[in-house]
């Protein structure tokens, strides 16, 4: 069977999709699906993209960043993590998250290991390992521990073929921020057996309620094992941009740049321009404003969907989504968004979407405009108490 036939298509891609084309048919559908927030690129990142294309820079990068890029990323790593990086070695610029992890797991895997992805996990992590000739084995995280996995189920799932271990703080779709002593058993198991974790941070500045994200890279000993990816698509609204980046030890940094280089040359050379206007320090506080109103918006739309009839929601930590546990309506997950699309046109991503043990949930981006997120309350509300 061929690879790509034997993967799930993305559910938080394919429901976007068929979302927006049902809107552009003039049908009133709210989409609550996919992580993206409905604000434009703030005009100050969309500026130094123009200056840098009107002074010519045009052309591909080298394949491992523009160099200019690459120094932004290792002195806010410094500035906001504490993180010494080298620019010249450590550090490659990426189309996303998505193709940083592709890269990451080229430097990491061999033909049939096996890398461990959290269960539930964003939706694309499993189908990668699986594209790329990898085995991805599922562990339960713990929603009683603050939705980590748990150390004995970790330790049982590490075997002679694990190589990786994914995870991703702030979690999607949970919602927590793991602090340094939710990590410390997966920091202590990956350096007791060798592997490599790679750690998805592109929720790190869209933590709520002043909580501050913990790079696995700076715990104890996890430097040299940690690969980190980082996108621009959530935190600086510039999904369209297809522009993040990872950092790790030189020699799989190393491998990725040399995949870099078969695979797509290099980032776009004029994304790199303008994220490193948005990663500077003074980028970064422009950003504070936009930061705050999402985080209205998502601790406000959580809160009320709390108050729904037969649903259960945990007050959110970080990111875009509320993690909605529907069991309560009598529906699982699937049925409660095919239903809630069909009679009341609002679209969401089914738990079982992130995981076979989140069959009755449902993750709804909770970051969009205030109106449609009022509409939204309404028609889930008259859904559930219909049911
Ligand atoms: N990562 C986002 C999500 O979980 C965007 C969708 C995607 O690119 O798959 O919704």
């Amino acid at each position: 069977m061929r690879a790509i036939d034997a993967v799930e298509a993305s559910a938080t891609v394919a429901i976007a999709d068929a979302a927006a084309a049902r809107r552009a048919d003039g049908e009133p559908v709210i989409d609550l699906s996919a992580g993206r927030a409905p604000e434009p690129t703030p005009a100050f990142i969309v500026e130094a993209a123009v200056a840098a294309m009107l002074a010519g820079h045009t052309h591909q990068a080298p394949a491992r960043g523009v160099p200019s890029y690459l120094h932004v990323i290792a002195e806010r790593l410094l500035r906001v993590h504490g993180l010494r990086v080298n620019p010249a070695s450590e550090v490659v610029a990426t189309a996303g998250c998505k193709q940083g992890l592709m890269l990451a797991l080229l430097a990491v895997l061999e033909r049939g290991a096996e890398v461990i992805v959290e269960d539930p996990c964003f939706v694309s992590y499993a189908p990668t390992v699986s594209l790329l000739g990898g085995t991805p084995v599922r562990v339960a995280v713990d929603p009683g521990r603050r939705w980590c996995m748990k150390e004995e189920a970790l330790a049982a799932a590490i075997g002679r073929k694990t190589r990786a271990i994914i995870v991703c703080s702030p979690h999607n779709p949970a919602g927590v921020v793991h602090r340094p002593e939710d990590l410390g058993p997966l920091a202590r198991l990956a350096r007791a057996h060798d592997c490599i974790v790679i750690a998805d941070e592109v929720y790190e500045s869209v933590a709520w309620g002043g909580r501050r994200h913990t790079a696995i890279a700076s715990l104890p000993g996890m430097r040299e094992r940690t690969i980190g990816l980082m996108s621009l698509t959530k935190s600086h609204a510039m999904g369209g941009w297809r522009i993040g980046h990872a950092y790790g030890p030189e020699h799989l940094i190393a491998r990725m740049v040399k995949a870099q280089q078969h695979l797509s040359t290099c980032a776009s050379s004029i994304a790199q321009h303008a994220a490193s206007a948005a990663l500077e320090a003074a980028g970064e506080a422009r950003m504070k404003g936009m930061w705050a109103t999402w985080e209205r918006r998502v601790v406000g739309f959580t809160r009320d969907l709390a108050e729904v009839p037969g649903l259960r929601v945990e007050p959110v930590e970080a990111g875009f989504y509320a993690w909605v546990d529907v069991r309560g309506t009598g529906l699982g997950g699937d049925e409660f968004c095919r239903r809630l699309l069909r009679e009341e046109q609002v679209a969401a991503v089914p738990g079982s979407a992130f995981g076979p043990r989140s069959a009755g949930y449902v993750r709804f981006t909770a970051v969009k405009d205030e109106d449609e997120l009022a509409e939204a309350l309404r028609r889930i509300d008259r859904f559930a108490r219909g049911l």
